[in-house]
């Protein structure tokens, strides 16, 4: 309740960011203030954990932020799951539907294999698109998903329906 209640207090609502009628979750609050960092952490390695990942995935680009931390403080690999074109090897692709139009996300092909045990780690659950895509990503690398973990869900929007119980957390529960 003291964790929930100091990351609470250092998300703000930015209103009509980054279209008019948007309330956006402005992150950056926590992320200066390393009690509020570090209580995060320890509560996602602790999830970790719990769901016995071996991998940490993060989802471009706040959740590079948050994942690799958890990563390092939990001793086990980060990998970045990016937008489609920025990385160098070769990937797997995932296209998925946005509010208008379709997006992509790839992984390293090599950066997953059968035997792993995937955490996947963002900081806003919105329609669930993004993570559920990532998921994909996961499964066809032959690997097994964890959980997926975020700071919170946008509990106006479906995302946790999306992920079919992959759900594994949110410190913030639903806002
Ligand atoms: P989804 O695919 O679930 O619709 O969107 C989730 C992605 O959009 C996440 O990667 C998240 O970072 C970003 N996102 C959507 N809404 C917000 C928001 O209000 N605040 C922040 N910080 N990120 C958001």
């Amino acid at each position: 309740p003291e964790v929930r209640e100091l990351l609470l207090s250092r998300i703000t609502d930015v209103h009509d960011y980054p279209k008019p009628g948007v309330v956006f979750k402005d992150i950056t609050p926590l992320l200066a203030d390393p009690l509020a960092f570090g209580a995060l952490t320890d509560t996602l390695v602790e999830l970790a954990g719990r769901y016995g990942a071996t991998k940490i995935v993060g989802l471009e680009a706040r959740g590079f932020i948050l994942a690799a931390p958890v990563a390092v403080k939990a001793g086990i690999g980060f990998i970045p799951v990016r937008k489609a074109g920025k990385l160098p090897g070769a990937t797997l692709a995932q296209a998925y539907e946005l509010e208008y139009g379709t997006a992509e996300i790839e992984v390293h092909a090599e950066d997953l294999s059968a035997g792993d045990r995937v955490m996947v780690i963002d900081d806003v659950l919105a329609t669930g698109g993004t993570a559920e895509a990532s998921l994909e990503l996961i499964r066809r690398a032959g690997a097994e998903v964890a959980g997926v973990a975020v700071l919170m869900e946008l509990s106006f929007l479906p995302g946790r329906e999306k992920l079919a119980g992959a759900l594994a957390g949110s410190p913030l529960d639903a806002l």
